[in-house]
């Protein structure tokens, strides 16, 4: 029997179908206007695992999952520009259905890839509005709900059991938890929307006995599950972020409605984070499947990587751990891709592959312990089994861990004329001719294959496409990979330095230019490819090629500003660091002059852009002006190398560039150093693409969050500014 934590009980409860042999399941769904992150994905897969570990109970399985298509979606939210690619389509001229449709298409593709089963029907929202109206006129006549001015409320304070599910009871935690609504319109400031009026400009809404409108998000699923599963059923799963104040709406509503409970035990999947906190899609540390995919990794080494941690406990994602996951995932496929190429041998060992599997089971039925299935997964795959009793097991476990185990039986096509090359190499083994062995096995290696030799066997397979991407170049996940090379002498006169994220042709420009002026001088240009996705990757990888001055560090995913810099600057070698921003051209000797700048041993920073303020609040662009500067912009940033021992790198809590280059620049100053510029360098500005791209909600935002964390810091520290110098006179405008 399963157990779950049922988050109503807060208890471990068995699934016990109320429907002997049948149990009926509701999972709350994707809302389309936008991609389902893979935090999402985590809370769909803990359903997944959930059913496959009741059909394996030989238990029959209804799955609803509901697709709200009822967005938001408000004429200014689109015109401000925060849901760019919502505003796009219908810039198109498309539909919201169409929209909705696109989005519900890529999910399901998304769902697929992860091998999550199809739920059996995938409900719309916007196709149950009168399910919706019905529930609502029946709260209004028990007295449950009630009708102002178009708008239609839950009273909350007529249903005894509301805040049982998040514990959220008392009502000073119930007013906390919502944020004190100010809608002036409810008795009390608890009640939720059941029923709500369209405002002016709402593409979205349907007419009701209480005039046009749209309903609120809660009824949608009371509406759905009852429709779909009956007045009771058995298991309701979401995030944790449903259980309030959703699932507690979705409770009072149903229940209310039909005057007992609904659902036997809710169970909740806890988050997966990013960077320690919440993946979604407005923190800005939001990843998609394609961004996984991007990489050469298998979609699902993301459902193994879930594997790993216990449903009920939050799980932070990376880049590198999702790696070992691929590599986990890839070994376990390969042992059993070798297992099936042994002669069979039915029957055997039948004893020994109940015996695992019902240990297997134990893991999986004690509140779907994944991890301790997987880590018996291992150990099976590990003991002393024959291979072809492995294979069984393995096959069986598969059928609730879902990762297509056995995938590379069928995937792994190796061409006759290969083979014949293996046998070939195989000759030249047996006859000691170990050098032309080796030369075939290279050259397969080359076009793509695997040789392994076991117990004098040999076998040869395709590479995977990520074994291939790993041949290709490495990539970092993150800063702290990357060793510093700070302390070490200089290797050479100039470090140009440059943090690419697509734009390729902007990268290009960039380069060349500071190519043709560098002269003889020895040097070095390190490029830091933030996780391009455009090809900018592989041009720079072609052109290093080439070049022997560019040296190219890779990571595998967009990384803050501030740890991209900290990367290049890590790695840098020359004596002087020149960091350039790839919307810039140097149109000129710029190299000679900074040298001789910061030969000037007080001068920390030099550049052609430099910033003033008199009060920290206020920066302005010295404007074609030369001379000692506040902050120096991060266009042209140049400094010696051996600074950084004092002065350090740049914060990474800086994930988005603005207003960094203001806080590195205090860096210096508060070492002593000065920064000065020098406005006839001849660099210069093209638009920057960065900046561009964003809509300007979001960029005000970003800065805004940036300037925070720079004044947190620098705020008190007026003492720093050249306006706090006694002499005046040259730089007041
Ligand atoms: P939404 O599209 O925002 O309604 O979310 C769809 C599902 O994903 C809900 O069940 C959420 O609780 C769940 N969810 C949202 N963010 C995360 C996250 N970071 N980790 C795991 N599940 C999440
Ligand atoms: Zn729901």
């Amino acid at each position: 029997m399963l157990r779950l934590f049922n988050t109503l009980t807060k208890t471990s409860d068995e699934v016990r179908p109320i429907e002997p042999g049948v149990v009926k399941m509701y999972t709350c769904g994707p809302t389309v206007y936008r991609d389902a992150h893979i935090g999402n994905l985590r809370s769909y897969l803990m359903a997944d695992w959930i059913r496959r570990a009741l059909l394996a109970q030989d238990l029959q399985v209804v799955h609803i999952k509901n697709i709200t298509d009822v967005g938001h979606m408000r004429q200014e939210v689109l015109e401000r520009g925060e849901d760019k690619v919502v505003a796009a389509a219908l810039a198109e001229g498309k539909t919201a259905e169409e929209i909705a449709q696109f989005y519900t298409d890529r999910f399901l593709s998304d769902e697929k890839k992860v091998n999550i089963m199809p739920a059996h029907e995938f409900p719309k929202a916007t196709d149950h509005i009168e399910g919706m109206v019905e529930i609502v006129e029946e709260l209004i006549r028990k007295g449950l709900a009630y009708e102002v001015q178009g708008n239609v409320y839950y009273e909350v304070s007529s249903f005894p059991d509301y805040g049982q599910l998040s514990g959220n009871i008392n009502e000073a935690e119930l007013l906390e938890a919502v944020r004190v609504d100010v809608d002036p319109l409810k008795r009390d400031a608890r009640d939720f929307t059941l029923w709500k009026q369209a405002e002016p400009g709402r593409i979205l809404k349907w007419s009701s006995p209480w005039g046009d409108g749209f309903p609120g998000w809660h009824i949608e699923c009371s509406a759905m599950s009852i429709k779909y599963l009956g007045k009771k059923f058995d298991l309701h799963t979401g995030g944790v972020d449903n259980i309030f104040p959703h699932h507690e709406g979705e409770i009072a509503q149903s229940e209310g409605f039909t005057g007992e409970p609904v659902v036997n035990i809710w169970t909740h999947g806890q988050h997966l984070l990013a960077d320690g906190v919440k993946m979604s899609k407005s923190m800005g540390n939001s990843f998609i499947l394609s961004d996984i995919e991007a990489q050469g990794i298998d979609p699902l080494a993301f459902r193994y990587l879930c594997l790993t941690a216990k449903y009920n406990t939050r799980l932070n994602f990376t880049f590198s751990s999702l790696k070992a996951a691929q590599r986990g995932l890839l070994r376990l496929r390969n042992m059993a891709w070798q297992w099936s190429m042994l002669p069979s041998q039915n029957g055997q060992n039948e004893s020994d592959i109940t015996e695992w599997y019902g240990k297997f089971m134990d893991r999986v039925n004690d509140n779907l312990d994944l991890p301790g299935a997987l880590a018996l997964t291992w150990e099976m795959a590990r003991s002393d089994m024959p291979g072809q009793a492995k294979l069984a097991a393995m096959k069986r476990f598969d059928a609730i861990l879902g990762m297509d185990l056995d995938s590379a039986e069928r995937t792994y096509k190796v061409p006759q004329e290969v083979h014949s090359q293996i046998s070939d190499r195989s000759d030249k083994r047996t006859k000691d001719d170990y050098q032309n062995a080796d030369a075939i096995r290279s050259a397969l290696s080359e076009d793509g294959y695997v040789v392994q030799d076991s117990q004098g066997d040999t076998r040869v397979r395709p590479k995977t496409d990520w074994e291939k991407r790993e041949e290709a170049w490495h990539s970092f996940s993150s800063s702290v990979e990357v060793p510093s090379l700070v302390d070490e002498p200089d290797a050479t006169e100039l470090t140009i330095g440059m943090v690419a994220c697509n734009y390729l042709g902007d990268v290009q420009r960039c380069l060349e230019s500071a190519l043709n002026w560098v002269g003889e001088r020895p040097l070095e240009v390190l490029i830091v490819d933030n996780g391009s996705a455009d090809g900018t990757d592989k041009w720079l990888e072609e052109k290093a090629a080439t070049e022997p001055r560019l040296r190219v560090i890779h990571t595998d995913h967009v990384l803050g500003e501030g740890a991209a810099k900290n990367i290049l600057l890590k790695q840098a070698r020359g004596k002087t660091v020149v960091m350039l921003d790839t919307s810039v051209e140097i149109s000129g000797d710029i190299f000679g002059p900074i040298d001789d700048a910061l030969g000037d041993s007080t001068i920390g920073v030099t550049g052609p852009f430099g910033l003033r303020t008199n009060d920290l609040h206020h920066f302005h662009d010295g404007e074609g002006e030369s001379g000692f500067m506040d902050a120096m912009q991060a266009y042209c940033f140049a400094f010696r190398r051996s600074r950084l021992k004092d002065v350090g790198l740049p914060r990474e809590t800086f994930r988005f560039y603005r207003n960094l280059d203001l806080d590195y620049s205090f860096q210096f100053k508060d070492k002593g150093y000065k920064i000065v510029a020098d406005s006839s360098l001849p660099v210069q500005l093209h638009e920057h693409r960065v900046w561009s791209a964003l809509a300007e909600g979001e960029r005000d935002e970003l800065s805004k969050k940036n300037y925070r964390r720079f004044l947190d810091k620098w705020g008190d520290r007026a003492d720093l500014l050249i306006s706090s110098d006694h002499d005046h006179s040259h730089h007041t405008h």
